[in-house]
C-alpha cells in the first residue's frame, strides 16, 4: 500500500512537480542503487511465522505477492501520487482496469453513475454495457452543459466521470463545479486526466476525488506498455487495493519500471508536445481542406476561459474536420508519409487516427453524432519530431489529395 505522501521533504521543503518527476517514490535498496531498481519477484521470505501473519493481515506493512505489493510498482504509485497532489494511488494492468477498479471498488448494485458524453470510447461501453449487468445505471451528460448535471443527479447517483478535455473533440468539463454538485449530493468526481497529465492539469486541486490515467499514453510517451493509475484520498485507493488483491487487474513490475523512468522526462516532453501543437493547430486552422480544428489552445475555443482557468497547458491532442466526409479523411490519412496511421495517441511519433471507424467505430451513429464524432474527424496526436516535417507531411498529403487544379492557399 503507497503511503500518504507530501510535497515536502523531510526538511520541510516544498518541491516542484520536475523535481517530484524526477524523485518522489524513489527508495535506497542494500545495493544503493541511484536508478530505481526492477524488481522481478512474486513472492518475498518473511523473517519468521509471525511476520508472515502480521503482514497477510496488512497489520504490518511489506511486501507479501506479486498480485498486490511490489516495491517497483509501489514507487510509480508513489511518484503518481505525488504529481497528482494525492495522498495516495494505485497502478493497474491497463486504464481500463482501472476503471473497472474503481467500480468494484466504489459501486455496487443500484449505484446510478453520471458520465459525460464524448469520454473514451470503451469507458461507455463499460459503464452502459457491462455494469449495466450488474444494475449499476448510467446516464451520459453533455460535457459543457451544467444545469443538465444538475438535472441528472438521483438519490441513487454515487459517481460523475467525466474526460477533461474529451477525446477526440477537445471539449472541457468544469472540474470544481462538478465536485461542488457530487459533494452535495455524498457523491465521487472521478477525472481521467489522461490527455493533460499532471504536467498541465491537476483535478484534485479543483476538489476532484479521483484522478484516473491511462499510463500507456503520456506517462510512458513512447508508446511501449500498457498500463493504469488512480490516484486519491488513502481510504479510497485502498479499496481499490483491495480489488487487485482479490481480483487481480494488477500492473506489471516491468510496465511500472517503464513508467517510473518515463515520470523523469514527463514535464519536459509535454512541454515540447505542446509547443508542437500549437505550431500544428494554427497551421491546420489555415488550410482550405479544413473545416474546424478542435484544441484547447485555440483563441476561439469556446470554453476558453474555463480552459484558462483549469489547465496551464494544452498537451499533444487535437482534433480536425475536413470537407469531404469519410472518403476525403481516409484519402488524406493514406497520403501521409511520416504521420502514423495508428489510433494510440501520446507517443513521441506523431500518429492519425480516424474515430468514427475505429475507435468509436462501436457506438451508434446518433451516439457518434451526438459525441461530435463526425466522418470527416481525424483526430492527431503531434508527436516529438521537428515541427517542420510534421507540418510538410500533412501539407503534402493534402496537396495530393485536392481534385487536380485546386491550389492551396
Ligand atoms: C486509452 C485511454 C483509456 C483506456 O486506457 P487503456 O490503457 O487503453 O486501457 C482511457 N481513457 C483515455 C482518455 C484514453 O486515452
Amino acid at each position: 500500500m503507497t503511503p500518504p505522501s507530501s510535497n515536502r521533504t523531510a526538511s520541510g521543503t516544498r518541491r516542484g512537480l520536475a523535481t517530484e518527476a524526477v524523485r518522489a517514490g524513489h527508495r535506497q535498496s542494500v545495493d544503493d542503487q541511484h536508478s530505481e531498481a526492477l524488481v522481478l519477484t512474486s513472492s518475498y521470505l518473511f523473517d519468521d511465522s509471525h511476520d508472515a501473519a502480521e503482514k497477510f493481515a496488512q497489520r504490518r506493512p511489506g511486501n507479501v505477492y506479486v498480485r498486490f505489493t511490489n516495491p517497483t510498482v509501489r514507487a510509480f504509485e508513489e511518484r503518481v501520487a505525488r504529481l497528482e497532489g494525492a495522498e495516495s494511488a494505485v497502478a493497474t494492468a491497463s486504464g481500463m482496469a482501472a476503471f473497472l477498479a474503481v467500480s468494484l471498488g466504489l459501486l455496487r448494485g443500484g449505484d446510478h453513475v453520471l458520465l459525460a458524453e464524448g469520454v473514451f470510447g470503451t469507458t461507455t461501453r463499460l459503464y452502459a454495457h457491462y455494469l449495466d449487468r450488474f444494475g449499476v445505471m448510467t446516464t451520459v451528460v453533455p460535457v459543457t452543459d451544467p444545469a443538465a448535471w444538475a438535472r441528472a443527479m438521483r438519490a441513487q447517483t454515487r459517481m460523475l466521470v467525466v474526460e477533461s478535455p474529451t477525446n477526440p473533440v477537445m471539449a472541457v468539463a468544469d472540474i470544481r463545479y462538478l465536485a461542488e454538485l457530487a459533494h452535495a449530493a455524498g457523491a465521487l468526481l472521478l477525472v481521467d486526466n489522461t490527455l493533460c497529465t499532471p504536467v498541465f492539469q491537476q483535478p484534485i486541486v479543483f476538489g476532484a476525488d479521483l484522478v484516473l490515467h491511462s499510463a500507456g499514453k503520456y506517462i510512458d510517451g513512447q508508446g511501449r506498455c500498457g498500463g493504469g493509475v488512480v490516484a486519491g484520498r488513502a481510504g479510497l485507493i485502498s479499496e481499490l487495493h483491495g480489488v487487485l488483491r482479490t481480483a487481480g487487474p494488477s500492473l506489471s513490475p516491468f510496465n511500472a519500471w517503464i513508467f517510473l523512468k518515463s515520470l523523469e522526462t514527463l514535464p519536459v516532453r509535454m512541454r515540447a508536445h505542446d509547443a508542437n501543437t500549437a505550431v500544428v493547430a494554427a497551421w491546420l486552422a489555415d488550410q482550405p481542406d479544413v473545416r474546424a480544428v478542435h484544441y484547447t489552445g485555440s483563441a476561439d475555443h469556446p470554453q476558453r476561459e474555463l480552459v484558462a482557468a483549469q489547465q496551464s497547458g494544452h498537451g499533444g491532442v487535437i482534433s480536425f474536420e475536413l470537407y469531404g466526409g469519410q472518403q476525403a479523411s481516409w484519402s488524406f490519412v493514406d497520403r501521409l508519409e511520416l504521420v502514423s496511421n495508428t489510433t494510440n495517441i501520446g507517443d513521441t511519433k506523431s500518429m492519425i487516427t480516424h474515430p468514427a471507424s475505429t475507435t468509436h467505430g462501436r457506438l451508434t451513429p446518433a451516439q457518434r453524432d451526438s459525441a461530435g464524432v463526425t466522418d470527416g474527424l481525424l483526430r492527431l496526436s503531434v508527436g516529438l519530431e521537428d515541427v517542420e516535417d510534421i507540418v510538410a507531411d500533412l501539407a503534402r498529403a493534402f496537396a495530393a489529395t485536392r481534385p487536380a487544379g485546386a491550389r492551396a492557399r
